[in-house]
C-alpha cells in the first residue's frame, strides 16, 4: 500500500485526494520505487486543471528521486537499493511507492540528494535542452528569460552564467529580481512594473536580443517578439498565464524574419542515448556546485494542494518538493 494523491476530475487544488492506493509487484521491465522526494512542476498545474489532457481517475505529477525496493522481469540495468531520480511519464510521482519503466530513471550521483534530485530534474532537464539542443547558445549571447526566479528560471540563470550568456530575466517582485540576480542574471525586468520590450532594446543598445525564453505564454507573448532582433528566435515553452492564442505569422515577418517553437522535454529525451547525455550535463553542473538548486518550498505529500496554491499565486520561488514520508 502506498500514500498517494489522487484525482477523479479537473479543476482546483481542492479536486486532488490524499489516499491510500494499492501498488502491486513491478511488471516485466518495470521497478518499484521507494520516493523520498517529487518534485512540483508547473505542468502538474496543467494537468490538474486540465489544460493538459490525462484520463480520469489518474494521479498527479511527473519527477521524483528514491530507492529501488524492487525489480521486474528483464531488468538488468538496476537492482535493489540504488539510487535513482526521474523526470516523464507515466503521471502519477506524487505517491510514496510506486513502478516505473526501468528505461525512465537514472541511477543518482552519491554526491547528489534525494531532495535536490526530485527539484531538479525535470526543470534541469528542460533548461539544458533550451540551452543546448533548441538553441546552441555561446559565450556572448543575450537572451531574455521570463519567470527567472522561478524553478526553471534560477536553474536558467546559473546556467547561462557558466556558459558566458549574458541573461535578462523578467520577474514579479524585487525580491524576486534580487533573486534573480544573486543567480546570475545580468539585468531583471519587473514586467509588472516596466514595459519589457522597451526596457530590452535599452539594455541592448536597440538590437534586442537573439532568444526570448517564454514559458509565462498569453500575457508575454507579444512583448517577447518585440524584444527580438531580425532572425531571432522565440522559445515559447509554457502557459502559466494561459496558453498563447492564435497569431498571424504575418507578425514575425513585420519584426524581422523571426522563429518561434513550441518545445516539450520529453521529445528532446524520447532516446534514452540523449536522457543519459542530458542528465550526464546536469549531473555535471550540479556536482561541481556550478548550479546551485533552490529548494525553496517543501511539504508533506499531505499538503499538496497547499503546494499548488503557492506556484499557482507566484508565492513560490526556486523550486518545490513534496516529502513522502513525513
Ligand atoms: P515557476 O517556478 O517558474 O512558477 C511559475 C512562475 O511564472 C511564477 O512564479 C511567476 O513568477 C510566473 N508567472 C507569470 N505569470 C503568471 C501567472 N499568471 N500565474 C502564475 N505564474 C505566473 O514554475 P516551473 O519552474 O515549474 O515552470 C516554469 C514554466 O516552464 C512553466 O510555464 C512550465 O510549464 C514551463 N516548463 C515547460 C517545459 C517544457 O519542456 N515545455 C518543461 C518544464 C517547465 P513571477 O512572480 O516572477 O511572475
Amino acid at each position: 500500500m502506498s500514500k498517494a494523491i489522487r484525482m477523479s476530475r479537473t479543476g482546483g487544488p481542492e479536486v486532488m485526494e490524499y489516499l491510500e492506493v494499492e501498488v502491486g509487484p513491478p511488471a516485466a521491465g518495470e521497478v518499484q520505487i521507494r520516493q523520498e522526494a517529487i518534485g512540483v512542476n508547473f505542468i502538474d498545474v496543467y494537468f490538474r486543471t486540465g489544460l493538459y489532457p490525462q484520463p480520469l481517475p489518474g494521479g498527479l505529477g511527473l519527477e521524483g528521486a528514491g530507492v529501488v525496493v524492487a525489480v521486474g522481469e528483464g531488468v538488468t540495468t538496476l537492482k535493489v537499493g540504488d539510487r535513482v531520480a526521474y523526470a516523464g511519464h507515466p503521471i502519477g510521482a506524487y505517491a510514496q511507492l510506486r513502478n516505473l519503466p526501468a528505461a525512465l530513471l537514472l541511477a543518482l550521483p552519491e554526491k547528489i540528494g534525494f531532495d535536490t534530485a526530485a527539484a531538479m530534474m525535470l526543470q534541469g532537464l528542460t533548461v539544458h535542452y533550451l540551452m543546448h539542443r533548441t538553441v546552441q547558445l555561446k559565450a556572448g549571447d543575450t537572451v531574455l528569460f521570463h519567470a527567472a526566479a522561478g524553478g526553471v528560471g534560477l536553474i536558467a540563470c546559473q546556467w547561462a552564467r557558466v556558459l558566458g550568456v549574458t541573461l535578462i530575466g523578467t520577474v514579479g517582485s524585487e525580491e524576486k529580481a534580487a533573486l534573480a540576480i544573486e543567480n546570475g542574471a545580468a539585468h531583471v525586468i519587473n514586467y509588472n512594473r516596466e514595459p519589457v520590450a522597451e526596457r530590452v532594446r535599452e539594455l541592448t543598445d536597440g538590437r534586442g536580443v537573439s532568444v526570448v525564453y517564454d514559458s509565462v505564454g498569453k500575457d508575454t507573448f507579444l512583448a517577447s517578439l518585440d524584444c527580438l532582433a531580425p532572425l531571432g528566435m522565440l522559445v515559447s515553452f509554457g502557459n502559466s498565464s494561459g496558453p498563447v492564442p492564435p497569431f498571424s505569422l504575418l507578425e514575425l515577418a513585420a519584426r524581422g524574419s523571426l522563429f518561434v517553437t513550441r518545445p516539450t522535454l520529453w521529445h528532446y529525451v524520447a532516446e534514452r542515448a540523449a536522457l543519459e547525455a542530458a542528465a550526464r550535463a546536469l549531473f555535471g553542473v550540479v556536482g561541481s556546485g556550478e548550479v546551485k538548486i533552490a529548494i525553496n518550498q517543501r511539504y508533506n505529500l499531505a499538503d499538496a494542494a497547499q503546494a499548488h496554491r503557492d506556484l499557482e499565486s507566484r508565492q513560490t520561488s526556486g523550486s518545490s518538493i513534496l516529502l513522502p514520508h513525513a
